[in-house]
């Protein structure tokens, strides 16, 4: 039997043809061609001026703080619906993470616990350094609100748009709203390098700044020498061949995302108890995950670990939703500022298979599996 996975790298075919002009040139390393051609793609893909490529989308958040001048001790919020990728360059630099709960309607930051966070650290004397958003799953997450609370307050804020390459709000492509933001081309991501990730910031400085710190912080001197700490962050110029290629076909993938979502909802949403993430008007999501919520008061007792473990007999992998980071063993003693909205979601939730390869047969499968569970009882 074949297997299914979550989200699996899909190919273009053109990746080898980059790789190939790698070798063909001996542009093994250092950077190289590819890497200058993806970044002025990517750039030029979200609407911004420059982009940096790098090592993965955690080492683009690392930068991103250090650039915010996040420190020892510093406060830097950040959602707990997300993956712990998100909130653990917090705690590389030795500054602590609070944690916020999610909104009910896009599943992310929630603007008005924010607010209330805000205040609670500014009457402390303790003003938030940064404030890290997300968009989980590709759904964007309420930006208007939250910029408008960084620019009151003045906190730089940093977008993890790991997941949400391909997204739009208000007709604006996701990666550009942050002072800085970053977007990860890890394997199970929408396009991946095989590993890496970006950095992106309409700001030349930051944007020079950040490929100095990637490449060691060498000064420029005629010898090595360093006046900071540095970090070896830089993609090579094979895994840029294959963003290169990747990146040309992002359209399409977002397009096999989006159908696999519109064919889990008609085939699954009139079953009891079954809802899906909501898209609200001038969000656009890439629907890098399709994920459903069960409600186990209208389920016939069918929850998502039953359809989970019924998946995985039949060779199909699916996944919890992400468990908050405020329910994680490593981040216990962080502070967290909300209600039970995300705790909710990782009980109720499940991730379905959604890779751009995924064919309708295979949809057709999951799908019956799924159903024969509902009808059984
Ligand atoms: C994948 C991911 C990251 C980390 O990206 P890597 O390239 O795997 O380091 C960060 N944040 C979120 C929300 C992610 O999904």
């Amino acid at each position: 039997m074949k297997k299914i996975w979550l989200s699996p790298p899909h190919m273009s075919g053109k990746e080898l043809k980059y790789i190939q002009e790698a070798f063909d040139s001996n542009w093994i390393a250092p950077l190289g061609p590819n890497v200058d051609a993806f970044e002025q793609e990517l750039a030029n893909y979200v609407g911004l001026n420059n982009a940096v490529a790098l090592s993965s989308g955690t080492s683009a958040l690392h930068l991103a703080l250090i650039m915010a001048g996040v420190g020892p001790g510093d406060i830097v919020i950040c959602p707990t619906f997300t993956f712990a990728a998100s909130a653990n360059p917090i705690v590389y630099l030795k500054a602590t993470p609070v944690f916020i709960d999610s909104e009910n309607l896009t599943w992310n930051l929630c603007p008005d616990i924010l607010e209330k966070t805000i205040k609670h650290y500014i009457k402390k004397g303790k003003k938030p350094k940064a404030i890290i958003g997300v968009h989980i799953y590709g759904m964007p997450m309420q930006l208007n609100e939250t910029l408008l609370l960084c620019e009151k307050y003045e906190i730089p804020f940093i977008e993890d748009a790991a997941e949400a390459l391909g997204s739009s709000y208000n007709g604006k492509k996701l990666g550009s709203f942050g002072k800085i933001s970053i977007i990860s081309f890890n394997g199970n991501k929408i396009i991946t390098t095989s590993g890496g990730g970006a950095l992106l910031s309409n700001d030349p400085i930051i944007i020079k700044k950040a490929k100095f710190l990637a490449s060691q912080a060498k000064d420029d001197a005629p010898y090595y020498q360093h006046s900071e700490i540095g970090y070896n962050y830089r993609l090579s110029n094979i895994c840029a061949g294959i963003g290169k290629a990747q990146l040309e076909v992002i359209d399409n993938r977002v397009k096999s995302r989006r159908a696999n979502f519109d064919f889990y909802r008609k085939e699954l949403g009139s079953l009891s108890g079954i809802s899906f993430q909501n898209e609200p008007p001038d969000f656009f999501s890439n629907r890098w995950l399709t994920c459903i919520l069960i409600d186990p008061k209208l389920s016939e007792g069918v929850n998502p670990d039953k359809i989970r473990l019924h998946l995985e007999a039949k060779n199909i992998e699916s996944r919890h939703l992400w468990k908050p980071l405020h329910l994680q063993p490593v981040f216990k003693d962080v502070p967290y500022f909300g209600g039970n909205v995300a705790e909710g979601l990782f009980e109720r939730g499940l991730c379905l298979p959604s890779g751009s390869s995924l064919s309708e047969e295979d949809l057709l499968f999951i799908c019956e599996n799924i159903k024969s569970l509902f009808h059984k009882s």
